[in-house]
């Protein structure tokens, strides 16, 4: 097809289509409706112009729908994965509730309080604050998820505090004395035979000898009551406690005591100094452990 234009004088525009084997066709437009029809070709371009955009824009935007619907359902699947974590964190957590209260319960019946700082009583709490409900206030599910590990970690704080705190007190009342006694660490004869210090012989040792420094503190093993404290031979100034359950330490050599017959110690309290009083080569600490009245090694109750 051919498009032909001429401006007349008469202002007119003449349109000749040239058609092969027809011979060709004139059309003959006036001014006005010649730019009539220019204006209704641009409408119609720029009308097909908007409509290729707009289908161009649709695709996109069902392209970035497709891929963020992919995104989400990645996410929901993360969040209930940590949702059911978070439920497993739970039930663990409700087995150490459970060992919590046995130890206070152990605690409550030998009259111990386990109230220390409240910490108890936020611990218990921490327990029941289970709340929930369809949602009525729009939770979602990120914010649940967030609340819930808020609350976890608030509950295992907690509960690390007033079981630390819990095993220290069972510890104080614990009648097995393992508290080494002095502050030195220096071992220097152990139970059971050996040579007199002296060159009398073998003779059996019945406890330990830890050598130190001459009037540094002697502290109890365990909690308990001195049963004795005086000059005693051999051992010179010496300290006897009961902890019960069969257990008895005996300190021997001191410089000096600080603890009466009949007083209640409590685990790691100083009782006396380290000395060299009676029969002893030099300054140090005889420790000895006994139950029911027949000594044992120390060295298998001590945090040595
Ligand atoms: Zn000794």
């Amino acid at each position: 097809m051919e498009q032909q234009e001429k401006h007349t004088p008469n202002q007119e525009y003449c349109f000749a289509i040239a058609r092969p084997g027809k011979g060709t066709r004139v059309f003959r437009l006036k001014k006005q409706a010649a730019l009539a029809l220019c204006v209704a070709v641009l409408v119609l371009l720029g009308g097909f112009a908007k409509f290729a955009y707009v289908a161009y824009c649709a695709k996109q935007e069902q392209q970035e729908l497709l891929t963020y619907r992919a995104q989400y359902a990645r996410q929901e699947e993360k969040l209930q994965a940590l949702l059911a974590e978070n439920e497993k964190i739970q039930k663990s957590l409700a087995q150490v509730a459970s060992l919590e209260a046995e130890v206070r319960r152990t605690l409550a019946q030998d009259g111990e309080s386990v109230s220390r700082g409240n910490i108890d009583r936020k611990s218990r709490e921490s327990d029941l604050r289970g709340q929930g409900g369809p949602g009525k206030f729009g939770l979602q599910n990120l914010d649940v998820v967030a609340m819930q590990q808020k609350n976890l970690a608030e509950r295992i704080a907690f509960k690390n505090e007033n079981l630390g705190n819990m095993l220290e007190q069972l510890e104080q009342k614990s009648s097995v004395p393992n508290l080494w006694p002095t502050d030195s660490g220096e071992l220097t004869s152990r139970y059971g035979y050996r040579s007199d210090p002296f060159g009398y012989g073998t003779v059996y040792h019945d406890g330990i000898d830890i050598s130190g420094s001459y009037g540094a503190p002697v502290y109890a093993a365990a909690a308990g009551d001195v049963e004795e404290a005086c000059w005693n031979g051999g051992y010179g100034r010496y300290i006897k406690i009961s902890h019960g359950n069969g257990y008895e330490t005996a300190y021997a050599h001191l410089s000096s005591i600080d603890v009466h017959v009949g007083r209640q110690v409590k685990k790691g309290e100083i009782i006396g100094y380290l000395g060299n009083s009676g029969y002893s080569t030099g300054p140090h600490l005889h420790f000895e452990v006994l139950v029911y009245g027949r000594t044992t090694d120390p060295l298998k109750l001590l945090n040595y």
